[in-house]
């Protein structure tokens, strides 16, 4: 038995025999054009076949694994466009042939994102790049079967497979079918890559940056996405422990059903809400079935990423309203746009600065842009009237800006009572997610209605750490004493002034944390929905 060990992009077990992704390499050789306009000729019918091909894609992620998948095909249509200036200089100033200029332009521009190798979103975005010159050789060579799928759309397996490969591209991943597919593993690729976000996406184990040779493939693999790793011809002992804890998986889904409906509360008697975190309204059918008493983030910025200009307010007005109505009285808590750092959208011109993420990010953004921050609270207030909405201020760091905000809507209500629109007057919460929000946290308090916790920020900003850069993700430590420390005074201010405290970052999940946080007195914990029900059960077999 040989074992390896690599990073978890997507938790879970699973069993299978290993099969390494093959694909056709193309050689590309430096061949000279005869004619350079028949050459751009054919790279324009490649690349319109190629943007056919991703538009199809996008079609199929978005219905099998909602807007994420269907974004990221989006992000390559939008790449796709880069290539034209490169690619045609090349052929008209080189005289090369189209699948040359494209294979060029392709490295240059992956070079570009490789070369910052600190940031794993950036390198990510270089794999996209490879992945889409490959596509349009593939179409400059059809016919002559030089390049070829690397996994053919709609291919079945017969057994269910754990894929192995250097790295996976978006559109294999997608293209893969699912249902024979046990796990993903790959030797390169980070957490933060769109395979990641997929696989997570279709709830598949999956590992990367894992050292597995290829001479593994053939042999039965045993996935452990909880620990990051990778067994290879497992021995009979190890197998049966991993059949048995699949088996034992199986029954506690079926046991945990059992918690809906039932109160989460610990043995002495201490509640706890258990609410969704959600990042758009096809979230909510899965928070619902999961029983959560309320979504308690709702990440309201996909609404603005997924799209090339900012939704109207008739837009959001929809899709708040939809949340309301559907959550059926549940508070359904709107965080107002977290725009900035990673979270950028395509086309808004603003020079953000050399450190996005203490730059105009969140509140900043909107107190910035502020016609953009009265559309959304004018769709918030309207959608109040049809279910229980609440309002949450992310990135909040004075008190002047939840004053400010406070005077912004008052002015949106009033308008509102000028043309005769029906709305709630909503409970108004601030993210304690700043240092300076937390030393600032009973002058804060007397602000809010109630606090949210983002454990997320709070520990990047605490510790001076970057969330998304996996090099340091070691100095990233959401247990360190000064992270606990903030989250203690938080939770103590807000109970000062008799306001609830949520927690809403992923600390939520953090089971070797419940008990802590329970014993701080925190108030609600948000999550994923698939979290619910597990964090029920533990807090109900609390003291
Ligand atoms: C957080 O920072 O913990 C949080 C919940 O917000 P986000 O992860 O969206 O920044
Ligand atoms: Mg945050």
């Amino acid at each position: 038995m040989e074992i390896y060990t690599g990073e978890i992009s997507c938790s879970g077990i699973a069993i299978g025999r290993i099969a390494e992704l093959s694909r056709h390499e193309t050689l590309i050789r430096r061949t000279c054009a005869e004619d350079p306009a028949a050459e751009t000729a054919r790279y324009r019918a490649a690349k319109a076949e190629s943007r056919t091909e991703l538009e199809a894609l996008k079609t199929k992620a978005a219905e099998e694994t909602g807007k994420s998948g269907a974004d990221l095909f989006k992000a390559h249509i939008m790449l796709l466009d880069e290539f034209d200036e490169r690619v045609e200089n090349l052929i008209l100033t080189q005289n090369v042939s189209a699948e040359y200029a494209v294979s060029e332009a392709g490295s240059s521009m992956a070079a570009v994102f490789t070369a910052m190798d600190d940031n794993p979103y950036m390198q990510a975005r270089a794999s996209d790049i490879k992945d889409l010159a490959d596509r349009v050789i593939r179409a400059l060579n059809r016919g002559d079967n030089s390049g070829g799928e690397a996994i053919p759309a709609g291919a079945i397996f017969t057994e269910k497979i754990i894929l192995a490969a250097d790295d996976l591209a978006p559109s294999e991943t997608v293209q893969i079918d699912k249902e024979g597919i046990a796990a993903f593993v790959t030797r390169e690729g980070s957490t933060n890559s769109h395979t990641a976000i997929l696989a997570r996406t279709m709830n598949i184990p999956a590992l990367c940056q894992t050292p597995l040779p290829k001479e593994a493939a053939g042999k039965l693999g045993i996935v452990d996405g909880t620990k990051g790793v990778l067994y290879v011809d497992p021995d009979e002992e190890t197998l049966t422990k991993y059949r048995e804890k699949m088996e034992g998986e199986e029954k506690k889904q079926q046991l945990l059903a059992e918690l809906k409906g039932k109160e989460t509360v610990t043995r002495s008697g201490r509640k706890v809400r258990l609410c969704a975190n959600i990042s758009g309204i096809d979230d909510i059918p899965s928070a619902l079935e999961s029983d959560a008493a309320g979504i308690g983030l709702f990440r309201s910025e996909f609404l603005y990423l997924e799209n090339d200009t900012f939704p109207s307010e008739e837009e959001q007005f929809l899709a708040y309203r939809t949340a309301a109505e559907k959550m059926a009285g549940r508070e359904v808590v709107i965080r107002t746009l977290d725009i900035g750092s990673d979270k950028q959208i395509s086309g808004f011109g603003p020079d953000f600065g050399e450190n996005p993420a203490l730059g105009c990010r969140a509140i900043r953004f909107c107190l910035t842009y502020e016609d953009i921050f009265r559309t959304q609270l004018r769709a918030l207030y309207r959608a109040s009237h049809y279910g229980c909405i609440a309002i949450l201020i992310p990135m909040i760091i004075s008190k002047w800006e939840v004053a400010r905000v406070k005077e912004i809507c008052g002015e949106v209500k009033a308008e509102l009572d000028a043309q005769g629109l029906p709305y709630q007057d909503v409970r108004t919460g601030i993210m304690i997610e700043t240092p300076a929000a937390v030393l600032m946290a009973d002058e804060l308090a007397e602000t809010a209605d109630f606090f949210s916790i983002g454990t997320n920020d709070l520990t990047q900003y605490t510790l001076a750490a970057d969330r998304r850069n996996q090099r340091i993700s070691r100095f990233f430590d959401d247990h360190h004493p000064a992270v606990l420390k903030a989250i203690r005074m938080t939770v103590e201010a807000a109970h000062r002034h008799h306001i609830p405290v949520s927690i809403c970052g992923d600390l939520a999940t953090d089971t070797a944390l419940t008990e802590t946080f329970v014993r701080m007195g925190i108030d609600e914990l948000s999550m994923s929905p698939s979290s619910i029900l597990p964090m029920r059960k533990l807090i109900r077999e609390m003291e």
